[in-house]
Order: structure tokens, then sequence, then C-alpha cells
């Protein structure tokens, strides 16, 4: 979000337009508020507004808050909650009162009870996902769950332009934020929900959680851990209530949830879940206590299993996205590692191998000897000049075969070095047999014949030069072994060619 400062009521919502607190609510905030509370005020301020004494006394006797049933009173009441519990539950039972109550809901329940539902929700998720690190925020918590969403409901209170969006929009986790800052000058509901916390006069760890509920990453760099756990777990509240009250695809939501609660909440996928389950009765709870409609237990509980069908959905279709990715990767870097002309490996698979039975010498992984054999076909230049480049390749197609052929099958790793030159690894064999690999190697080329159809079957010869290690000496690097390949091959063909010349490496 770019316009996260303070917001300019002139853009998103007239100052007058905005729900008030009813005067006891506003009162009660106060009371509590100064240094010197005086508990006799506070109950009598809640005793002027009979809804409200009743709805904390309810609150108090609620399981919700782990409390037996038993408390009578007001002062009971205060003693048992404390004094920030009741404060946000005023502000809280109030909310009906400051949206104008039945009155301005007329002919628009459907709105409202999607607004409630959502709500509801995050509050009381709010407030359970936060006592996993802070319980001293779960009043602060409640409060802004119950909140973030109320620059919607005051939206379609005062007829502003974003309270254009439609209903369903809003309960499904909201209009696009594009659609909704182009409706509302750059602006979001969020801005409007934290003019509404700022007229009221909440304090800033109150009203920066709900501005940025949806861009927690946005918070000021100096957000204090309280103002970063809030705004983390309202985010993730938005989430819960999306998966169990939208009619929308709640697969990803809950997909996301379950992340964000690991990351944020330190909990894992079960115990989320388990939180989800219960969150059903808690929000009934909460809403009878508050006296809003939310809809009925069975529509919940059916959202709250899509939900997980959803999710389950997604799963198996990530499994099979990811055997595509996969398959697709090993396709790639097999392409990548196969010379084109000849079909087996190339000289940068030939790198890699090599370096690999290397390593496993120089860690002692691996203690038998290793060997390397190089090859170049004889007079090539000569037999291209004489029968064609298409011949040729024709050819080196052949010797590639002849020589995987010939060699050790599934031990001797064959590869093109390049041009019309290959290159055998012999892991494990002794010096005499990789004397014997390299001449079985010369022979089956030497035998070897490349039927054309206009030529007549042509012949080839190489020669060969191969080095062998026992053991690798220390700082000894593959480019030696290769060196001494190469003189060997370099001797083999200055002693006439198509003959094989090996030694150790010494
Ligand atoms: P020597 O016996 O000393 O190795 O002689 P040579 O002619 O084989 O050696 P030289 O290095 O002079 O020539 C190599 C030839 O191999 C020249 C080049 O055109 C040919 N060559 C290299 N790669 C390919 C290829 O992919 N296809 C074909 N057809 N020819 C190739
Ligand atoms: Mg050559
Ligand atoms: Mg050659």
């Amino acid at each position: 979000m770019t316009n996260a400062g303070i917001v300019d009521p002139v853009f998103a919502v007239s100052a007058e337009s905005l729900p008030s607190l009813p005067g006891v609510a506003f009162e009660v905030i106060r009371l509590v508020e100064e240094e010197e509370v005086d508990l006799d005020k506070i109950v009598a301020t809640v005793g002027r507004d009979p809804t409200l004494a009743g709805r904390l006394l309810k609150l108090s006797n609620s399981p919700l808050f782990g409390r037996t049933h038993g408390v009578t009173s007001i002062n009971q009441a205060l003693m048992l909650l404390g004094l920030k519990t009741v404060k946000m539950a005023t502000i809280s039972f109030s909310l009906g009162a400051a949206l104008g109550g039945g009155a301005a809901a007329e002919g628009r329940g459907e709105e409202f009870r999607g607004f409630w539902r959502r709500s509801v929700t995050s509050a009381v998720a709010a407030r359970q996902l936060v006592c996993s690190q802070r319980p001293d925020l779960e009043d602060e918590a409640f409060l802004c769950g119950l909140l973030q969403d109320i620059g919607f409901a005051t939206m379609l209170h005062c007829g502003c332009p974003g309270g254009g969006f439609s209903p369903r929009a809003i309960d499904a986790g909201h209009p696009e934020p594009a659609a909704e800052q182009a409706a509302l000058d750059g602006y979001t509901h969020a801005d409007v929900s934290a003019q509404v916390l700022e007229s009221w006069g909440l304090p800033a760890v109150l009203c920066q959680p709900v501005r940025h509920h949806h861009d927690p990453d946005g918070l000021d760099a100096n957000a204090s851990g309280e103002t970063t756990q809030l705004t983390r777990v309202l985010n993730l509240a938005h989430d819960v209530a999306t998966i169990v009250t939208s009619a929308a695809s709640r697969g990803p939501a809950l997909k996301a949830a379950r992340d964000k609660a690991g990351r944020w909440c330190g909990m894992d996928a079960p115990a989320f879940d388990a939180f989800l389950e219960g969150l059903t009765e808690d929000v009934h709870e909460m809403a009878g206590l508050m006296e809003v409609d939310v809809g009925s237990r069975d529509d919940m509980a059916a959202m709250m299993a899509r939900a997980q069908e959803d999710m389950l959905a997604m799963a198996v279709g990530a499994t099979r996205e990811l055997e595509q990715t996969q398959s697709r990767f090993e396709e790639l870097r097999t392409k990548a590692e196969t010379d084109g002309l000849t079909g087996i490996r190339n000289r940068a698979a030939f790198d890699e191998l090599v370096a690999e039975q290397w390593e496993q010498r120089v860690s002692g992984a691996a203690q038998t000897p290793i060997g390397l054999i190089m090859s170049d076909v004889d007079n090539f230049k000569v037999f291209n000049d004489t029968f064609g480049h298409q011949a040729g390749d024709e050819v080196l197609r052949h010797v590639a075969k002849t020589l995987e052929k010939a060699s050790r099958s599934g031990v001797d790793i064959v590869c093109r070095y390049g041009g019309e030159e290959f290159v055998v690894v012999t892991p494990g064999a002794g010096y005499e047999e990789l004397e014997a690999i390299a001449e079985r190697l010369r022979a089956a080329v030497a035998e070897m014949g490349v039927a054309t159809a206009d030529q007549g079957i042509l012949r080839v010869t190489s020669s060969f030069g191969a080095a062998w290690l026992e053991t690798i000496p220390e700082g000894m690097t593959t480019s030696h072994l290769l060196a001494v390949a190469d003189r060997n091959l370099y001797l083999a063909k200055a002693a006439g060619r198509n003959r094989c010349v090996v030694s150790s490496y010494d």
C-alpha cells in the first residue's frame, strides 16, 4: 500500500460520516485510562447503559473467558475481567450502536450479516492466535480483529464510494486492492478502518495494526514488537475469516494461513487445524454475547469442511505440478549433459562425473584405482575430405556406440570430449584391466564398419592413450591425469596410430 501515512479524512470518509461511539462507551474508555482509576465511577457509568451492563455480565460468565457462572454484579465483572478487557469489550459491544444498529442496516441485513460474521470471526481468531506468543495482547487482538474491516461497514453505513462494493466481494476476502484504491482515491478499507479508530481516540498500538492488516510488510521499520505481532495476527485472522466465512475458493487461504501460523505464531499444521475446528463454536458464543447475527453454525461448519476439501484438491494439484517440474528438470539436465550428435554424454557431463569420482577417492569414500582413456579418430580430416562431413558424422555416431558397447556396461563412463575425441573413465579397473579395456576399444573401432548408400562400407581407426592411478597423491587434480592420457595418445599417434599407449601416473 502506498498511502500508508495519515489519511486525510477528505479523501476517504468525511469526519462527520464516521460512526461514533455512544457517550457511555467514550466515558468508560476515558475513566479506564485515568491515572487514578475510580472503579465506582466506571460501575456507575456502565450502569447507565443496561444493554452494555448486561453484555459485560454475560461476558464475565462466558466459557470463552474461562469463567464459571456466578458473576452477578458489574463490580464483580470488572474485577474478573480486568480494566483492559472491560475497555475493549465496551468498545466491541457498542459497535452495533455505533454503526446505527437496526435502523441503518434496514434492508441491508445480508450485507451487515456478512460484515459481522467476518468481524467476529477475525476477532475471536485474532484473540486465540495472539495467545501463543503474546497472551498479554489478547484484548487488543480481539478489538483489532473486530474493527479491522469497520471501514467497509462505515462505507456501507454512510453510502461512501467504497460502499459500492458488493457485499459478496467484501465477504469473500475483499475487493481487489486496486479496485478498492481506485474507488477510494488511493486508500483502502484498512485506511478507513484506522481512521475510525483514530477518531475514537484509540492508541496507535490499535490503529497501526488495523491500518496494515493487509500489508504487514508495510509497517514502519521501527514499529514496536506489539504492533508487529498484532499486525501479523490480524493478517492471519483475515485469512481465517476468509476460510470460514467466504463462499470463494478457500484452499489458497487455508494454505497461506497454515504457513503464516507456523511462521508467526509457532503453530504447526495439526495445531492450526485444531484451532480452526474449535473456532465455529467460539465465534457463535461471542456473536451471541454481542447479539449480532453471523448466520448458522452449520453454515460455518460446512464452509470449514469445504476449505479442507479445497486444500486437499490443491495439495493433489501441487504434487502433480511438482512431478511435472521435476521431470522437466530431469529432461533439461539430460539435455544439458548430452552430446547432440552422438547422444552420449558430453564434455560438461564428463567434467562433472570425473570430479565426482575424484572426490570420492580424495575423501576416502572410494578406495579403488581410477583410469582414464582418451581416444582420437585417426586421420579424420582426410576422412572428411574424402567421404564428406555427413559420412564423418555418421562415423562419429558409430564410434560412440562402439565405445559404449566395448566398455564395461554400467561401470565405465564414455563421453564425447569434443570433435573426434572421446574419453572413457574406468573407475575401479586395475592396471592390466585398463590395458585390456583400451585394447578392446581399439579393436572394436577398427572392426567397425559403417554402411552407406553410395560409398560402401566405411572404416576408421582410433588411437588410444590411457593413464592409471592406484591412489590419488595429495594435491593432484583431474587435469594431471588427463595430461598423462593426452601425452600417451600423442605417443600412440606418433608410433603409427591405431594403437594404445597406457601408463600409470608417476
Ligand atoms: P590425427 O590422426 O592426427 O588425429 O589426424 P586428424 O585428421 O584426425 O586430426 P585433426 O585434428 O587434424 O583433424 C580432426 C578432424 O576432425 C577435422 C575435423 O573436421 C574433424 N571433425 C571434428 N569434429 C567433427 C564432427 O563433428 N563431424 C565431422 N564430420 N568431422 C569432425
Ligand atoms: Mg583430434
Ligand atoms: Mg584425429
